[in-house]
């Protein structure tokens, strides 16, 4: 089975329509798609990337931002931009599309043979950022394979009797494929289709070949001005159109 997964959306409607048309034309085939959250804020199209993300994927769990979004939970840990869109977005969000956020479940959650989670399998909210933070990991994951979110860093981890190394990106190139070898613990991102943070400004996005035990990562590059320039007329924080730019 081939997965298309999809993280850390952020109401970015150019980078993640470019995603879907990079993600159709490289795999004819896909079976199904997976998000690990984050639909909404930062960005100027929440409203069409709720409605978009339901039509794409099958399985969505809620990141941090659709929880603050759609609980008011959480608010107190984020920064003043992040708190402006976050009640900024609600009050463009549809009753009905309120609603969908705050019914998405809460990570992990096991599919075919992986599981999925926003920020660490053990907590929906912690930052999977260093080694370190992999190996406390160590003896308590249900699962060998692993896809996460909330970093917005694309990659991930290897990790083989408690040794984690650090797994390589797409740099110059646009893909970048990871063997996910049967013995080992593989904690991997797809990185953030809405709002990269890993000095690469291309969307991100992977799939996973399940049979074959292979994950591609892929970047794309979108229109950034159009979507800058929605974040800077609908008032947004200036911050949050500039770093785009810059993937960070
Ligand atoms: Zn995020």
């Amino acid at each position: 089975m081939l997965y298309l997964l999809l993280s850390d959306l952020h109401a970015n409607l150019e980078a993640f329509e470019a995603v879907v048309r990079d993600a159709e034309a490289r795999y004819p085939h896909l079976d199904a798609a997976a998000c690990l959250g984050d639909v909404v804020g930062y960005g100027a199209d929440p409203e069409a990337v709720v409605g978009r993300i339901q039509e794409i994927a099958q399985t969505v769990i809620r990141g941090n931002h659709d929880k603050a979004v759609a609980l008011g939970e959480n608010l107190e840990w984020f920064n003043s931009a992040a708190r402006d869109a976050t009640y900024w977005t609600l009050n463009q969000l549809s009753p009905t599309s309120v609603d969908y956020l705050r019914e998405l479940p809460r990570g992990p959650r096991m599919l075919n043979g992986f599981q999925i989670c926003h920020g660490s399998p053990l907590d929906e909210d912690e930052y999977l950022i260093t080694p370190g933070d992999v190996e406390i990991l160590a003896g308590r994951l249900d699962s060998g394979v692993i896809f996460f979110g909330h970093t917005h860093v694309q990659g991930g981890f290897r990790m083989l009797r408690g040794v984690v190394s650090v797994l390589p990106r797409p740099d110059e190139s646009d893909s970048e494929t990871v063997e996910v070898e049967e013995q080992a613990y593989y904690i991997l991102n797809p990185g953030s289709v809405g709002q990269p943070r890993d000095q690469d400004p291309r969307a991100a996005y992977a799939v996973y070949d399940s049979a074959n035990r292979l994950f591609h990562m892929h970047r794309v590059a979108y229109e950034v001005e159009v979507t800058q320039r929605k974040i800077l007329d609908a008032g947004l924080p200036e911050r949050l159109a500039f770093r785009l730019a810059h993937g960070r």
